[in-house]
């Protein structure tokens, strides 16, 4: 049966077009958008009385296994840099996993970014004391969302060799599944925490497994400084010397076209602009790298920037307003063109690796979808797309979300059964981990 939804206002921010019409979608797929579009008998016709209707926003960088982190008990003392952030916040988070907490972290961490219009996540997960089959973990919580994925497992020194091998065996197990199923569902990148916690042994074994299956690195670079300090004290290279020596960056290279690189906001001008030029792409986060407090990315010279939240929840709407005001106050001369198009690039990196035409509303495109009850009160315009979304739209627009033609959420409500249900049963998966947590040693 196919779904065609009518009088909207068709918004595509990729192709900086708008049209009043309508869509028609059939199985997975748009089949058709115009002004008037065919409908059938038995089809399922929703009247969307003028209101705005996106494609479904895609997160270009995120940890879900942060998603039951909100009102976590405090670190044991206050971290005093970055590395402090990671040693007593997250790294005592992740280690606290088992496979139920990972599950539960997918599936709320899910159902957060589907009410948000995100249709699509690029992880990157960690879970030390749970590694084998965490991938497996973390996508049936996704799955039972409806939501696209594209998972990696962070490959790291920081739990010793024997952690680094798993970590690598778990990237190269979710790489072999995904490249069998090829559903346009899920797919995998080879993970890696960043550079400062691996030797180099660990980041070239990184490129070669991604090397192998036609796929990329997914890696922290430059978040803060103890990145290239770290580098050279410890490994006595220049963080992007030992990313190229690895093969991540090579330039021309194969993996380094799949890698997105996330952060790059300790890069001097030159190196920054040479590795977005030759990577997939630049994974900017601006909320958290202000609650990190490690700066502001030289977004405005990259090529190839996609907009992520680091784990910071999964609405885009809010990201890209963060973006915005955050350039704003950086005076780095960016135009809200520019931030749009951050989020047609996640969409465009999610797409090559799922096989799928994501983040724009074109016959053939996936039938990712959102139906808002925003009807501008402004006039829009190809040209003026960017001030609504950044001005007047959010994710309380959201009320119908389709994921590959398949409906997801219908009036703000999730498809799947007893959403409350699952929040309440998530509370009490929150505290179990928060208590493993806390009985980790200090
Ligand atoms: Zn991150």
């Amino acid at each position: 049966m196919a779904i065609t939804l009518t009088n909207a206002t068709l918004v595509d921010p990729a192709a900086e077009r708008v049209e009043t019409g309508g869509i028609r979608i059939e199985s997975e797929f748009i089949a058709e958008v115009g002004p008037s579009v065919r409908q059938c008998p038995g089809d399922e016709v929703l009247d969307c009385h003028g209101a705005v209707v996106l494609p479904g926003m895609v997160n270009g960088h995120t940890h879900l296994y942060s998603a039951l982190a909100a009102g976590m008990p405090p670190p044991p003392r206050v971290p005093a840099s970055f590395r402090e952030i990671l040693e007593l916040v997250w790294w005592r988070l992740d280690r606290a996993h088992d496979a139920e907490s990972i599950e539960v972290s997918g599936r709320i961490g899910a159902l957060d970014a589907l009410h948000a219009g995100t249709t699509t996540l690029i992880d990157h997960h960690a879970s030390p004391s749970h590694i084998s089959g965490s991938l497996d973990d973390l996508a049936r919580g996704i799955d039972s969302v409806g939501l696209r994925s594209v998972l990696c497992y962070e490959t790291t020194d920081r739990n010793g060799a024997g952690g680094a091998f798993e970590g690598l065996e778990e990237n190269r197990r979710y790489l072999e599944k995904c490249a069998l199923a090829r559903d346009g569902a899920h797919a995998a990148l080879v993970g890696a925490h960043a550079a400062f916690t691996m030797s180099d042994a660990t980041l070239s074994a990184c490129a070669k497994l991604a090397d192998e299956y036609r796929s990329g690195v997914h890696i922290h670079v430059a978040e803060d400084p103890c990145d290239d300090q770290i580098c050279r004290g410890r490994y006595g290279a220049a963080l992007v010397d030992r990313l190229a020596r690895s093969g991540i960056t090579d330039a021309g290279g194969p993996v380094a076209r799949e890698s997105i690189l996330a952060h790059c906001t300790h890069l001097s001008g030159a190196d920054a602009q040479k590795l977005s030029s030759i990577v997939g792409a630049v994974a900017h986060n601006p909320r958290s790298n202000m609650n990190n407090q490690v700066g502001y990315a030289p977004v405005g010279s990259l090529c190839g920037v996609q907009l992520g939240t680091d784990g910071i929840g999964g609405d885009m709407f809010s990201e890209s307003h963060a973006a915005w005001y955050k350039s704003r106050d950086a005076r780095a001369g960016l135009s809200p063109r520019q931030i749009v198009d951050m989020l047609g690039q996640a969409a465009r990196t999610a797409g090559r690796l799922l096989g799928r035409t994501l983040g724009v509303l074109n016959a053939g495109a996936a039938a990712d979808v959102l139906i808002t009850d925003y009807v501008p009160a402004t006039p829009v315009a190809a040209d003026t797309i960017p001030a609504h979304l950044i001005f007047a739209m959010g994710s309380r627009h959201v009320r119908d979300v389709l994921i590959a033609g398949v409906w997801a959420m219908r009036g703000r409500v999730a498809i799947l059964p007893n959403e409350a249900g699952v929040r309440r049963q998530a509370a009490r998966t929150a505290q179990s981990l928060w208590n493993r947590m806390l009985a980790l040693p200090s």
